[in-house]
């Protein structure tokens, strides 16, 4: 008798691919199965496939589940956030929309306001804001999570940070990443060499707490020959490496990455034709982040002194388009942080994907799901619906794919299971 049948989903949607994920043609091919059942036992799915047939094995099942009809995906895998931090920077923010001001809002000196903010916040506060944010995700359907420190910027700070991520005790499972190498902080202004010391100095410190060391290759950020002293170093320690690269603007952190192996590089705003070929030969994953576009609204004209000036970044659809083309692997996340995309929810970023990159639910489906979970070394055991991988899933209350790419705005989860048991059930939290 096993423990859960879930049955009667409209579609069933697996996101099983070939290999660990889905690049190039296959991003078009979803597997969904009509009338879909998913058989699990423990935290692991046994069997997926037609009601009818499972029926048949499992009908004796502890429980059973009629999704009625409705979407059966699996659980959303958000690979890129910055969860544990301290500030809210709305007033930052509408002085940047509204162009009253041309003095903030630039990123680097926002990202410096909540290290402030942060550096002064006590355990308690950052871990009960991580855990409330946390909640939030996990009711608009993500059932893991990459986070990053990265707002300490200094030894004991980003050690604080780091512990208290890699010690969230949450329904989701956090994966945690060192980023020491975000921005400069302002102390060492003049100092650069210092700070990398300082960086490389802390990895082995942070290496218990972290999977991942990511670092910022970015004109915001540190150059190509910095990041690679901070690649050496957390190599060498055993650290698996991430990058931010090419944000906003261009600086070879696409072929830094690639030549790292690194498991993925994330924004890729510029990324060059060169970038493109080495990232699709290395494997190397590309994070793609819509919500910051969306939010920091970098494909709307501006208005400058009474004038329109055109859109920085409406290249952006040509640029996925691009990627896609040379056979990048790429993945979606909401990046979850206060400054450029203060959202908790991948339906957000997946809907905005859709819209930002023209991009269709086939696509967008297999970058949250299945290619997400290979972003974090996870797609052996989640991020599809096979035989033997963890049972996360959520059942929508809609029922076909599209709809939830097609709709925007409002929560579209009605249950989420998670290791094999509903945490969230018609958009209530369970109490165990
Ligand atoms: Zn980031």
């Amino acid at each position: 008798m096993i423990d859960l049948l879930i049955i009667h989903a409209g579609e069933l949607l697996t996101c099983r691919t070939d290999s660990n994920g889905a690049a190039g043609a296959e991003l078009q091919q979803l597997e969904i199965i009509l009338d879909g059942a998913v058989a699990i036992e423990g935290n692991r799915i046994i069997e997926a496939g037609a009601t009818s047939a499972l029926q048949q094995y499992f009908g004796d099942a502890r429980k059973i589940l009629d999704a009625h009809g409705r979407l059966v995906s699996p659980g959303l895998v958000d690979c890129h956030s910055h969860l544990v931090h301290a500030g809210s920077r709305h007033e930052e923010y509408e002085r940047l929309i509204t162009g009253r001001s041309n003095s903030v809002g630039r990123l680097d000196s926002g990202i410096r306001y909540t290290v402030n903010k942060t550096r002064e916040a006590g355990d308690a506060f950052l871990r009960d804001q991580a855990l409330a944010d946390l909640d939030v995700m996990l009711a608009h359907g993500t059932t893991t999570l990459e986070a990053k420190s990265g707002y300490g910027l200094d030894y004991d700070t980003e050690l604080r940070l780091l512990q208290i991520q890699h010690s969230l005790q949450h329904e989701i499972d956090v994966v945690s990443t060192y980023l020491g190498a975000h921005v400069l902080p302002d102390e060492y202004r003049d100092r650069r060499n210092d700070y990398i010391d300082l960086v490389i100095h802390t990895l082995p410190e942070a290496k218990p707490y972290a999977e991942y060391c990511d670092v910022c290759c970015d004109p915001i950020g540190f150059t190509p020959d910095e990041c690679a002293r901070i690649c050496d170093a957390a190599k060498a320690l055993g650290f698996r490496l991430k990058f931010h690269a090419d944000q906003t603007g261009y600086s070879g952190g696409s072929e830094l990455a690639a030549k790292y192996q690194a498991k993925s590089a994330d924004h890729l705003d510029y990324i060059s034709a060169e970038g493109i070929r080495s990232m699709a030969l290395s494997g190397t994953i590309g994070v793609l982040l819509p919500s910051v576009t969306f939010h920091m609204m970098e494909m709307v004209p501006k208005i400058e002194k009474g004038r329109l000036v055109p859109a920085p970044k409406a290249f952006l659809p040509l640029a996925v388009q691009r990627m896609i083309e040379g056979g990048m692997w790429l993945a979606i996340s909401a990046d979850y942080n206060p400054g450029t995309s203060p959202s908790q929810s991948m339906q957000m970023a997946m809907q905005t994907a859709a819209r930002l990159y023209r991009l269709g639910s086939p696509e967008i489906w297999h970058m949250s799901t299945i290619n997400a979970a290979w972003a974090l070394d996870r797609a052996s055991d989640r991020g599809s619906i096979e035989v033997g991988k963890r049972a996360d899933l959520v059942i929508w209350k809609v029922n076909h794919h599209g709809m939830v790419i097609n709709r925007f705005g409002v929560n579209l989860v009605d249950t989420v299971i998670k290791n094999g048991k509903a945490v969230i059930e018609n958009q209530k939290v369970i109490q165990v």
